[in-house]
């Protein structure tokens, strides 16, 4: 049976789409944009358009950013040859809020995967490598998560990068195991960081 209007039930259907709402969320999400003010609502619309049109991947560490450089890449205060390596943009701003870290970044866009069928070709690993090979650097920090996944890809990061013999370290665990690094807290973060051990 309908209950509510072809438009009502596109919209309802178009916010379930999104991750972490169920079709409870969805409605109650939908009818309030639909009680939203019409302004509030265009400023709404708008401001998603332009973000999906002007975000783009910053051309060093892939990053999310508006700029071809990030911010955080084009810093003089930065140290450029600490790299450290995170699954995608949340991470970067897990460790970016806690002021501590002051090297520069490599965003994969995810981690391997067998279940998943993604791969090392899936992910910037070829990119990492050419950053390797072009920069100066002296240390690599992976901090991929400690899923199965996370450690998979430290695992293979570290065969890969060892032999050209700059310094390969991994964050400590203490990392609650499948956690999200967002999710975590900026003491056991940094704790994570300054306990990294030698791959
Ligand atoms: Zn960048």
């Amino acid at each position: 049976m309908e209950y509510y209007s072809n438009h009502i039930n596109r919209l309802i259907e178009q916010l379930s789409h999104l991750p972490g709402i169920g079709s409870k969320s969805a409605q109650r999400l939908a009818f309030h944009i639909i009680n939203m003010p019409k302004e509030q609502v265009d400023t709404l619309t708008s401001t998603i358009t332009s973000a999906r049109a002007n975000i783009r991947f910053c051309k060093s560490c892939y990053t999310l950013t508006d700029q071809e450089l990030c911010p955080i890449c084009s810093s003089e205060k930065r140290d450029h040859s600490t790299i450290m390596v995170v699954e995608n943009t949340r991470d970067l701003a897990a460790y970016e809020k806690t002021g501590k870290y002051q090297g520069v970044y490599h965003v994969l866009g995810g981690a391997i995967s067998p279940m998943m069928g993604i791969g090392p070709d899936d992910i910037r690993l070829k990119e990492l490598v050419m950053r390797l090979s072009k920069e100066d650097i002296k240390e690599v920090i992976i901090a991929t998560n400690s899923s199965l996944e996370g450690e998979t890809t430290a695992m293979y990061l570290g065969k890969l990068i060892k032999p050209t013999g700059i310094r390969v370290t991994r964050i400590a665990s203490g990392v609650p195991v499948g956690g999200d690094l967002e999710y975590i807290d900026e003491v056991t973060l940094l704790r994570a960081l300054d306990g990294r051990v030698d791959l």
